[in-house]
Parts: structure tokens; C-alpha cells; sequence
């Protein structure tokens, strides 16, 4: 007799039918990647008919620990999980990749400043743009997980010249699902009933949860954006200062929600948005909203399963244009940053 309850759907009970996929996943051994490759071999990030097969990049040091993972994967039976790769080399990784998820970077320490933290990570990047320019599938999709996420995205892009623009993202998404929680917490709704909220900007504290065009349990977000006291006092910050706060109560950064959040991006970019929905995520600019050309930076998007699509038309209030102009700002100086070191 079962002892599950009728309308649970167990995470082996997947039926593969569709093309596999062939993910690539660095810092597979770190406490993201180890948080999201069980979630990927149960067709969380692709769909419950995908097959994937996976390729796991790590340092050296960490080759031990990463054949751990593997051995706890294949522990879980999972149905779609078809072929599992490990290793140190980037080409060898990304050979064939249709999806490369970036999480392998080192951490930020106490005491570390952006610049720092820009030397010792842009370089790992610009080695993983060479890797996938030259193994990759042509339609490979990246997103960009370790920090500084967006910097590290514009280096890549840049030592992947061939790769289109639009192949190459930044996570946003753990900002713009913390977002959604404190507006659904304050209007005291569910998070399902919180749609069309935008993050704005770099993956940093200038980082902007844009509300006014948000629908909140049938109300506009824009009621709530009215009381700007709330707004820059409590929202803003409670969204923009969330990872340290983490870290005070837990003693360690975030890992659960930002691999959920990094699950959530590809499952959008490759199986679409809610319909009537928008999401949030760091994409290569084209002039939108003032947004300079060619930075990545987080903005509102919609996916039909074959890329994204930044939405339009939407109106700036003065408020939202200052805070978007600081994260730009930051943004800029990234690139200014990254290019004084010779990367881009
Ligand atoms: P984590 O898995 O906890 O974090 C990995 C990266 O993700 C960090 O840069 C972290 O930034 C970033 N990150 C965390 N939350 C978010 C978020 N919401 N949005 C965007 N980025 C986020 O780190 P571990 O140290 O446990 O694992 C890193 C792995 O990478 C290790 O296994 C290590 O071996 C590997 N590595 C690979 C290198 C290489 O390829 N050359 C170099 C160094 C390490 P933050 O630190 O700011 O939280």
C-alpha cells in the first residue's frame, strides 16, 4: 500500500519524452550548486518531460567533494538525469552545453571591497565566455550566479563575442522574489496574488524593487508606492539589506533561495512566464527606459519559452527614475572597473 497521498507528485515520477539537455554547472560542489543540481535532475529547471545531462565544473580542490555530489545524485534515481561529467577543464564542461548555470566564484570575505571582490571573480569569467565561445551549442543559454553577478555577465559576453547578447543573463530573480514576498506580507496577501513587480538595476544594494506597476491582491501596487514613507524606509531597505540579514541570523549567506531563484529564471526562460505575469532579470541593454547600451542589468521581462523580452511602455515616476539612475550609475562603474583591469 502507498503511503503517499493520492495527489502527491513524487520528483521521480517524471515521464522523459522530450530532447535532453546538456547543463553545465560550475561551482557545482559550492553550497548553491549543491542545493540546485537535485532540483535540475528532477526536471524542476526544464520540465518534468526533459532529460538532462549534466556537466559539473569544479576547481581541483574541489574534484572530491564534487564525485560526493555525483554519488548522492545517483542515489536518488532520478528518472531524467541520463549522463553526469565532472570536471576541472571548461571546454571539456561546456562541450555541447544548451544551458550553462554560473555559480563558481569565490566569496565575498569580511572586509572585502567591490574591486576586490571584481579581481578576484571577472577573471574566472572571461575564461568561462573563451569555454562556451568555443564548445557550447550554438542556442546555449547562461545565466550568471556568481558575484558580482552583472559585471561578471559583461565580462563573459565580452570573451564570447560570437555568443548573441541575448544568450547571456544575469540573476535578479532572488531580489525580485524577496520583493514580492515583503509587498504580499504588507498588503497581507499571498504571494500568488503579487504579479507585474520590477527589479531594477545592478544585483546590489542600489539594486531598485520598482512596485508601482504591480498588481497586489486586484489593488494597484501604486497605492502602496504612495506611502513613501513605507516605501524607502522600510521596502527598499528590507529587500536591498535581506542577504545580510540572513547571514546575521543564520550565520551563513543565503544558498536554499538563491538556488530556488536561480531554478526559477532558466524554468521561465525556457518554459515561459506566467501568462499576464512578468518577471525580473539581468539582460543585455539596448537603450531601454535610459538604460546605456550594453550593460546587464536587471530590468522587468517576459518569456515565451524562447528568450526574453523586456516589457515596454511601462511609465517611470520620479521617484522609481531616481533610484534607477543610481543603480545605472553603479552599474557604469562596474564596467569602468572591469575595464581598467583589461577585461573588456
Ligand atoms: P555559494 O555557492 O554560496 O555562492 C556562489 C556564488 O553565488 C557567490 O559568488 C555568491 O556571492 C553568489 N550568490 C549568492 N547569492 C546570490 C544571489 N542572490 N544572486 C547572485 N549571486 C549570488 O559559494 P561556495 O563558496 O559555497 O561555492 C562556490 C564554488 O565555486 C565552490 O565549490 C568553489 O570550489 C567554486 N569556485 C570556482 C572557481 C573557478 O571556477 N575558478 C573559483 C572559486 C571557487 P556572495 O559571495 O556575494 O554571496
Amino acid at each position: 500500500m502507498s503511503i503517499l497521498a493520492p495527489d502527491v507528485v513524487r520528483e521521480t515520477d517524471a515521464f522523459p519524452s522530450a530532447r535532453p539537455m546538456t547543463v553545465t554547472v560550475t561551482g557545482a560542489a559550492g553550497q548553491i550548486g549543491y542545493t540546485l543540481l537535485f532540483r535540475v535532475a528532477a526536471g524542476l529547471m526544464f520540465g518534468a518531460d526533459t532529460p538532462v545531462n549534466l556537466r559539473l565544473l569544479e576547481i581541483p580542490s574541489a574534484m572530491r567533494a564534487t564525485e560526493g555530489v555525483v554519488m548522492e545524485l545517483e542515489d536518488c534515481g532520478f528518472p531524467l538525469l541520463r549522463d553526469i561529467d565532472i570536471t576541472s577543464d571548461p571546454v571539456r564542461a561546456f562541450e555541447g552545453a544548451n544551458a550553462g548555470v554560473l555559480i563558481g566564484a569565490k566569496p565575498r570575505t569580511v572586509g572585502m571591497e567591490r574591486a576586490d571582490l571584481l579581481a578576484a571573480n571577472a577573471s574566472i569569467f572571461a575564461v568561462h565566455g573563451r569555454a562556451i565561445s568555443e564548445a557550447a551549442a550554438d542556442d546555449v543559454r547562461v545565466v550568471v550566479v556568481g558575484n558580482p553577478v552583472n559585471a561578471n555577465a559583461l565580462v563573459l559576453a565580452h570573451h564570447a563575442p560570437d555568443l548573441p547578447k541575448q544568450q547571456i543573463t544575469a540573476v535578479s530573480r532572488l531580489d525580485h522574489n524577496r520583493a514580492v514576498f515583503q509587498l504580499a506580507r504588507r498588503a497581507g496577501v499571498p504571494t500568488s496574488e503579487v504579479s507585474r513587480l520590477a527589479i531594477w538595476g545592478n544585483h546590489s544594494s542600489t539594486m531598485y524593487p520598482d512596485i508601482t506597476h504591480a498588481v497586489v491582491g486586484g489593488r494597484s501596487g501604486a497605492e502602496y508606492a504612495a506611502d513613501t514613507m513605507w516605501l524607502e524606509m522600510e521596502f527598499i531597505p528590507s529587500v536591498a539589506n535581506r542577504g545580510s540579514a540572513i547571514i546575521e541570523v543564520r550565520g551563513q549567506s543565503s544558498q536554499g533561495s538563491a538556488a530556488f531563484a536561480t531554478k526559477e529564471h532558466m524554468y521561465d526562460w525556457f518554459c515561459g512566464t506566467r501568462p499576464g505575469d512578468w518577471t525580473s532579470a539581468g539582460v543585455w541593454s539596448s537603450g531601454e527606459y535610459g538604460i546605456p547600451d550594453g550593460l546587464v542589468c536587471s530590468m522587468p521581462v517576459t518569456s515565451d519559452g524562447s528568450g526574453w523580452t523586456v516589457v515596454e511602455g511601462l511609465n517611470i515616476d520620479p521617484l522609481s527614475r531616481r533610484y534607477i539612475d543610481t543603480s545605472i550609475a553603479d552599474l557604469l562603474e562596474e564596467r569602468e572597473m572591469v575595464k581598467a583591469m583589461g577585461l573588456i
